[in-house]
């Protein structure tokens, strides 16, 4: 199974990209962390991805195609793989398809995941991460306690910046313009699935499979 993951910022994608890649025992490769990964590891593209990313901006195609490359030639992405994150460009989205000419692969799905834009803002907004381990919690779920249910940091959450109400709205400003023609570009392809995201995780997965398996 290969698929292109689609959505908004906080849609939700990221959730339903892990757990579609333990159900079908495909990677889940996620642009948005190996970014995250490359700031804290302070490496050459880490520095230039994270001055971009504090601003709410996007990195450049050419950034994010080499890092799509170089993961989709690595062993265990033969048997498929979940790409989230990516394409957001149709620049991006045709470079990605002459990759994948490349290396033989025809038979690529997008998933669609749509929600409401003020559902999205109040979403992130009202999340933190951890600041040791960087797992993300709705605010509900860190209510009482003072230490990270992963991995018992004290007082580590914070409100990352690009969950920040104002970049929020800029980085759904810049979805919406940038990166709907790119559903566009496959939808005439006819390779787009739509599904509303929401519902609760549980829901929105269960409707994922059975179109999937379908
Ligand atoms: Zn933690």
């Amino acid at each position: 199974m290969r698929l292109l993951l689609f959505g908004a910022p906080g849609v939700g994608k990221g959730t339903q990209a892990k757990l579609l890649s333990s159900k079908f025992n495909i990677p889940h490769i996620s642009t948005g962390d190996i970014l995250r990964q490359a700031v804290k590891d302070e490496t050459e593209l880490g520095k230039k991805a994270q001055e971009i990313m504090s601003r709410g901006d996007l990195v450049p195609d050419d950034v994010m195609i080499g890092i799509i490359k170089y993961r989709l030639h690595k062993n265990d992405c033969q048997s498929g793989f979940i790409i989230d994150g990516f394409p957001r460009t149709t620049n991006q989205a045709v470079e990605l398809d002459k990759l994948l000419q490349e290396m033989n692969i025809t038979d690529i799905k997008l998933i669609n995941i749509f929600a409401d834009e003020e559902e999205i803002v109040h979403r992130l907004n009202s999340r933190r991460a951890c600041k040791v381990c960087g797992n993300i919690f709705t605010l509900a779920e860190i209510e009482n306690s003072d230490h990270c249910p992963n991995c018992n940091a004290r007082e580590s959450f914070y409100l990352r910046d690009d969950d920040k109400q104002e970049v929020v709205r800029k980085r759904l400003d810049i979805f919406r313009k940038s990166t709907e023609p790119v559903l566009k570009y496959y939808e005439k392809q006819g390779k787009v699935i739509s599904i509303n995201g929401l519902g609760s995780v549980d829901e929105v997965n269960f409707e994922l499979l059975k179109i999937l398996l379908n």
